[in-house]
């Protein structure tokens, strides 16, 4: 067996449907009392269920902030960090996907109270301690173990409205943390356990979702393989996959997990001849795969019936030279070396639509 280190992230992790009941506890074990709950706009409903829960555990509700943005802009954190000063929250509480995880993280860390989150969509941000954000529409990324939420609450019920289409493509994007982390430069055997089980849960229960929507059972699956996949994208070092989503959703304002969605099977194909191992293990988790993991994965992909061009997200055809620039602009760790010329194939198939090879 090859040489590792493997550094166990701090994190508490509460799992099951109806979980969230337990809040209140969860608070107290923080000993704290004044929560602020933040949540996208549009998605009070769920902000309103926390705060019955908590009311009824005779905990005073600080106040709701409703206004979390996609890439977490620092405009947004300063009003949510003046709010929680001026009602005098003393913990923040995020409901909601990875854009409310995002602001929970980036007020948490500026003020230094404790951040308690209930994803509701699979991007994993909560498991991660890593906070990118936005400002005059330049996105900078940070790593500090002070950024992971003190506790994390896994609850399925409030993933059932979950569009199964935003579903998909959030699968997708969680399957592709896990991917990265099987050929990430400080890999170890514990994250790639890690990962070929999150991957296995997402890839059997994305499918049944959609077919099923009202079905509990594959989203408690699913949830369980975003955690996994969260959990990993937080110790490992990504390459290709990630750096490009990051130009493509950074320069181009491209959808944070459409574009992952759409780029996974064309940087896996890319790196494919660098990483045997990692495919024969890959092809063992994507059902259909026979052995041949791109297979697996494309099947998977015309099953959900999730987007496949990045011109149909809104990137310009002029833009594909554009991001193939910035993208092999930086050299960094990744299976096989950057070749500016196949890149930019990559990003042209990706832009078209065309199927990976
Ligand atoms: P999102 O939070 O914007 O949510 C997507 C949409 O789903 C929104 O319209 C939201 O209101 C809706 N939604 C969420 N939960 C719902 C539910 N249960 N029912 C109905 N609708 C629901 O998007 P996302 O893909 O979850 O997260 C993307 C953001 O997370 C990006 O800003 C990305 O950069 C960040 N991210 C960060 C990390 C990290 O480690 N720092 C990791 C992954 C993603």
């Amino acid at each position: 067996m090859k040489e590792f280190e493997y550094n166990v992230l701090p994190s508490r992790v509460i799992f099951g449907s109806g979980s969230v009941k337990k809040l209140p506890a969860e608070i107290g074990r923080l000993n704290v009392s004044r929560p602020l709950l933040l949540a996208t706009p549009g998605k009070s409903n769920f902000s309103n269920q926390l705060s019955d829960i908590i009311q009824a555990a005779a905990i005073t509700i600080a106040g709701t902030f409703s206004h979390a943005k996609a890439h977490t802009p620092t405009s947004v954190t300063e009003e949510a960090t003046a709010f929680l000063d001026s009602v005098a929250a003393d913990c923040v509480v995020s409901i909601g996907g990875g854009s409310v995880v995002g602001l929970g993280k980036a007020v948490s860390i500026r003020t230094g109270v404790p951040h308690i989150s209930i994803p509701t969509t699979y991007s994993g941000s909560e498991m991660t301690p890593i906070l990118g954000e936005t400002q005059n529409g330049k996105k900078t990324t940070r790593f500090d173990p002070k950024i992971l939420p003190a506790v994390v609450i896994y609850d399925a019920d409030f993933t059932m409205t979950l569009p199964p289409a935003i579903c998909s493509t959030s699968g997708i994007n969680a399957i592709a943390h896990a991917v990265e982390a099987l050929y990430a430069t400080n890999t170890n055997p514990i994250t790639s356990m890690l990962a070929l089980e999150g991957i296995k849960a997402l890839a059997e229960a994305l499918p049944q979702i959609v077919r099923n929507p009202e079905s509990k059972a594959p989203r408690e699956q699913a949830l369980y393989g975003a955690w996994l996949c969260g959990a990993v994208l937080g110790s490992s070092s990504m390459g290709l996959h990630h750096k490009l989503c990051h130009v493509l959703g950074g320069s181009f304002a491209l959808p944070h997990a459409e574009t992952h969605t759409v780029v996974l099977p064309h940087a896996l194909s890319y790196n494919a001849p660098a990483i045997p191992e990692q495919m024969a293990k890959l092809a063992t988790v994507f059902p259909g795969s026979d052995g041949d993991v791109l297979h697996g994965l494309e099947l998977l992909l015309q099953e959900l019936g999730v987007p496949r061009a990045l011109k149909d997200l809104g990137m310009e055809e002029g833009d594909i030279d554009k991001a193939t620039e910035i993208a092999t602009g930086n050299q960094y760790p990744n299976p096989r070396p950057l070749e500016k010329q196949w890149i930019r194939e990559l990003i042209r198939r990706a832009w078209a639509g065309e199927t990976a090879k």
